[in-house]
């Protein structure tokens, strides 16, 4: 069964319409600032679409958009404006930055109240220790999806391939908070396909299209494609749809999949940092 990401992202983006209404009502303006450095063409799309959501869903979004040749002392100053500014409840600093800046630089600038996006080291130590914070959105979206298709967690063999800060690591504590039995693979990872097959929900976060293909699927299991790959063929997610679909319980396409899903927690986020900076 194909899992509808778009409408599992529809019903939040809902809710979260309903939310910023509520936040106006009592006179605040919900903002996000977002900064960019980059001339990349797919986080332009990416960043452009964020804004549209935010848009459409009522939240104001300021893009601060600075050159690929920018230094760490003008990003990390970008960074604090959007920080200093009362009017800014939420803070995306878009990755890629340009070559050899010190991106923890950066990232430190931002209060751990407006990191929507879960980027700091705070909130990674929030979220590791079980705390309140907000997680990188696209882990988020992962927990929401198996949430949304009624999935227990609990005791269940989950396997993600990826161990990067944005997704593959933190969806690895938020799965162990709800008592999965969490595998982590790698670029080191020792027959691959063999441990993949042995997970009942299986996450594929590599940036390798297509490379999930049927000798990786356990009959029945639940697959999430969190791979965004631009191709010749469009974008194109890290599983093999078509070799996979015929043994996966669920799947989640590409696109129409965790992306949406990721937006839309984007925007609850925003919201929810607008909710308690005002409170
Ligand atoms: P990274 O490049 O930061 O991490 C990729 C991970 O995959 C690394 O841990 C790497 O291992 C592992 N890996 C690479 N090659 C292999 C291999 N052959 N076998 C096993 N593991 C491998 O990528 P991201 O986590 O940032 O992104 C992953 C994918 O998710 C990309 O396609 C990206 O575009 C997409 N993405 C989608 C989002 C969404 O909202 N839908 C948001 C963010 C990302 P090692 O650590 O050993 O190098």
């Amino acid at each position: 069964m194909r899992i509808d990401g778009r409408a599992i992202a529809a019903t939040i983006t809902e809710q979260v319409r309903d939310h910023v209404e509520r936040l106006k009502n009592t006179g605040v303006e919900p903002k996000v600032g977002i900064l960019t450095a980059t001339d990349d063409e797919s986080t332009a799309y990416y960043v452009r679409s964020i804004v549209r959501a935010a848009e459409r869903s009522g939240i104001l979004a300021e893009v601060l958009a600075l050159t690929p040749e920018s230094d760490t002392a003008t990003i990390r100053g970008a960074c604090r404006r959007l920080a200093d500014d009362a009017s800014v409840y939420g803070i995306i600093a878009q990755t890629p930055y340009p070559a050899g800046i010190d991106a923890t630089e950066v990232i430190r600038q931002i209060p751990v109240r407006k990191d929507v996006d879960g980027a700091t080291v705070e909130s990674a130590g929030l979220i590791f220790h079980g705390l309140p914070a907000y997680a990188p959105a696209t882990a988020q979206a992962v927990m929401e999806i198996l949430h949304a298709e009624q999935i227990d967690l609990s005791g269940k063999r989950v396997t993600v391939v990826g161990r990067s800060l944005v997704v593959g690591k933190p969806l690895s504590v938020l799965l162990l908070g709800a008592n999965a039995t969490v595998t982590v693979c790698h670029s080191r990872t020792v027959d691959l396909p063999a441990v993949c097959r042995e997970a009942e929900i299986l996450v594929a976060a590599i940036g390798h299209a297509h490379m999930i293909g049927a000798e990786y699927v356990g009959e029945g299991a639940t697959v999430i494609d969190v791979g965004t790959n631009a191709t010749n063929e469009g974008l194109v997610g890290d599983v093999d749809f078509e070799a996979v679909a015929g043994i996966a319980g669920k799947i989640t396409p590409v696109p129409g999949g965790v992306g949406p899903v990721t937006t839309a927690c984007l925007l609850r986020n925003i919201a929810s940092a607008c909710e308690r900076a005002a409170g």
